[in-house]
């Protein structure tokens, strides 16, 4: 059954209107599922009896169940069933500047990039847009706090599962919904061409991270297999124009694997790549997992490259580190979650 959080307010209108109702009452419905967090129809007190029950016909009200919790400093995962008893992970990160919840959009992912625990495991299926408003729902009843910012960096590729996720925007970012600032919120891509040109489109002011991870294509070729299909030199030409047509500033994020894309040539090579676009570059501390062969470069060398960027006048910043004490990185969690249960 569908969620009725993967409802636009404009799909609930549409809804109320087939049912010979009245177009307002799918504001009612969202006031009591967004502002007062109801979790079941019956508490919905304004709405007449009959309407109740055709909701509960209609809608399910939660199909996400959290399982599993993990708790650092500042960082907490957590693990939820699906209603076909599939696993997906979101990590809540708590800033100085407010509760960012990485949530994500698919059960598995077939992207297959060579680092990444998430595609260890082919894809199942796609999240549909209310299981994703779940993960953010879900968390912050469990943790009692708002969520302020989302980005889509958990498990799957957000542009393998597009029409979701930008439901899932509008749902989010509608200020009957949950409110959310489209620049509180960041989609990231390994880099699938079209619809990065299909987003560009859109009147959202959502950031965009693009999954670089290396400055050449046959580099890139060798650790993201997405690269094949769409190499470096179109995706350039096409983020150039993204950020032209849409003004918004890129973020690249860049991996550092020991002893493979972290060494001073990268550096250089890098930031002749970025050279005149409006971007900024993070540079991502590898989180090393027991399955994967890679290894995190050394923090000198860490910043060496960083400051190759810097000399070279290129936007950079290294990121902050919550998750390498409680497997934390992408699709960790599930993963040993499912190793257990062989
Ligand atoms: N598929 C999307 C979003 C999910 S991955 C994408 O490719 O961008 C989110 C980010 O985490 C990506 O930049 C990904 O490359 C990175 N990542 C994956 N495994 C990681 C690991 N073990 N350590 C650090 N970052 C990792």
């Amino acid at each position: 059954m569908k969620s009725i959080y993967g409802m636009t307010l404009k799909n609930l209108e549409d809804y109320f209107v087939s049912c010979n109702d009245k177009k307002y009452r799918a504001t009612q419905v969202y006031e009591w599922l967004y502002r007062k967090r109801v979790t079941s129809f019956d508490e919905m007190t304004n709405l007449k009896k009959e309407v109740i029950e055709n909701l509960k016909e209609n809608f399910s009200l939660s199909t996400l169940q959290l399982v599993q919790k993990e708790e650092g400093k500042d960082v907490s995962k957590f693990l939820f069933e699906l209603y076909d008893k599939e696993h997906i992970e979101a990590v809540l990160m708590q800033h100085d500047y407010g509760n960012s919840l990485c949530i994500s959009t698919q059960v598995g992912c077939n992207m297959g990039c060579t680092f990444c625990e998430s595609g260890r495991r082919k894809k199942v299926r796609n999240l549909q847009a209310g299981e994703m408003v779940e993960e953010i729902l879900k968390v912050s009843e469990t943790v009692g706090k708002r969520i302020s910012h989302v980005v889509l960096m958990g498990i799957g590729e957000p542009f393998d599962n597009y029409d979701e996720v930008i439901t899932f925007i509008e749902i989010i970012n509608h200020d009957k919904g949950l409110a959310l600032g489209s620049r509180h919120i960041t989609i990231s891509t390994c880099g699938i061409i079209p619809k990065i040109i299909d987003f560009s489109h859109l009147p959202y002011q959502v950031n965009l991270a693009i999954s670089l991870h290396a400055p050449n294509d046959t580099l890139r070729s060798y650790l993201m297999p997405i690269n094949k299909v769409y190499p470096l030199k179109e995706l350039m030409p096409v983020l150039k124009d993204y950020v032209n047509k849409t003004h918004r500033r890129l973020t690249f994020e860049y991996i550092l694997l020991k002893g493979v894309n972290d060494t001073e040539d990268c550096a250089h090579e890098l930031a002749h790549l970025l050279r005149g676009i409006n971007g900024y570059v993070n540079l991502i501390p590898y989180n090393e997992t027991h399955y994967l062969k890679w290894k995190r470069s050394t923090p000198s060398q860490i910043s060496k490259f960083y400051d190759i960027l810097k000399k070279e006048k290129i936007s950079v910043t290294i990121r902050r580190e919550f998750g390498s004490t409680i497997s934390a990185a992408c699709g960790q969690l599930r993963s040993s979650k499912e190793e257990d249960e062989v």
